[in-house]
């Protein structure tokens, strides 16, 4: 598909170029024609005053053999010309073409890898539903208790499904942020997002040490409590029980930064480069650690980071814990 668009792409290119190749031969022609004869003839007539009617002719019909030479000469060589713009411009067309063409070819292919990816996301909870409710109603005898943990099953799939399509609709942009002037106080957004995660703290021992001071952000709340309820999340679902998190914020240069520090499981130095990426969840975490999510929680804050002209840092030793920054600007 992109192949043939590129050659469609590069005929037009190309087109374009030879219009005004053609259009800049033709006149230099007509113009350098135009200037030849008009020499020709103020030569004739020069010559006309020393020269008889036989010496006349002769030497005019070798002006105009010479003119002759001359054009043929001129249009061989604009023949030429236009021939290396053909050809060059062929091949310099098909460049810009496929350059034109890359950043949407990969944007094609990024999206879907996504849709793939999403699908693949989607079946699983589907198939535990689907085999579950088979294997019940295959049975004659069900009991009320088998039926109430069934439909608690259920619903617990369907939670799952919820909480990945809302991760799905985040990451597509149809919950945009829109107020993103707003002067948003740190400490609000921050206890906001660890109230939100008192109750999974607890049941883990996990203690949030907040010692994050109030500086004002330029942000969307709504957003902004998002984004740190992601790495406060991960902190706790990435830490083993008893251990602490710490929240620290500091300002510099209309910058105003966040850190949440764990003493979790870390992240290897070869995956840390793509724990933003969508679906991306290391091997620990799949295997080891068992902690539910989709691998769409950082790729969520990166992009409301970047709505909010931010950045994050992340720095981590697997088995010591990982601390994630975010850098936001001053309100
Ligand atoms: P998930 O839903 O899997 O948590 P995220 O996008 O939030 O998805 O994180 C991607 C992966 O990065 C996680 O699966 C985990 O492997 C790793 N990760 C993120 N935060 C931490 C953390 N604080 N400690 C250790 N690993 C982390």
């Amino acid at each position: 598909m992109f192949h043939s668009a590129a050659l469609k792409l590069t005929v037009w290119y190309l087109a374009i170029i030879m219009v005004i190749s053609l259009t800049f031969s033709v006149s230099l022609y007509q113009v350098s024609s135009e200037d030849l004869g008009r020499n020709v003839n103020r030569q004739l007539t020069y010559f006309n005053n020393f020269l008889g009617p036989q010496d006349l002719n002769n030497y005019s019909n070798l002006r105009l053999r010479q003119l002759n030479n001359d054009l043929k000469h001129l249009r061989a060589n604009l023949f030429l010309f236009n021939a290396f713009v053909l050809i060059g411009g062929g091949a310099a067309s098909y460049w810009l073409a496929r350059r034109t063409l890359r950043p949407i070819e990969s944007a094609l292919a990024a999206q879907s890898r996504f849709a793939a990816d999403a699908s693949h996301e989607l079946r699983t909870p589907l198939t535990a539903m689907q085999t579950e409710n088979e294997v019940a109603l295959r049975s004659n005898n069900l009991t009320k208790k088998q039926a109430t943990e069934l439909l608690k099953s259920n619903l617990e799939e369907v939670g799952k499904l919820k909480s990945l399509s809302e991760g799905l609709l985040r990451l597509a942009g149809s919950n945009q942020t829109d107020n993103l002037n707003d002067s948003v106080p740190l400490k609000d957004v921050v206890s906001k997002a660890m109230q939100r995660f008192s109750k999974t703290a607890a049941a883990k021992h996990i203690s949030i040490d907040n010692k994050a001071r109030n500086f004002n952000v330029r942000g969307d709340a709504d957003s902004l409590t998002e984004l740190i309820s992601i790495f406060i999340d991960n902190a706790i679902k990435y830490s083993p029980s008893r251990s602490t998190v710490i929240l620290k914020s500091w300002s510099r240069d209309k910058t105003i930064s966040l850190s949440i520090a764990d003493n979790g499981q870390g992240i290897a130095a070869t995956e840390l480069p793509y724990v933003f990426d969508r679906f991306y969840r290391t091997d620990n975490s799949r295997t080891k650690n068992q902690a539910e999510g989709y691998g769409l929680g950082l790729a969520i804050a990166q992009k409301i980071t970047e709505a909010h002209h931010g950045h994050i840092e992340v720095s981590s030793l697997p088995g010591k814990g990982s601390t994630f920054i975010v850098h936001l600007p001053a309100a």
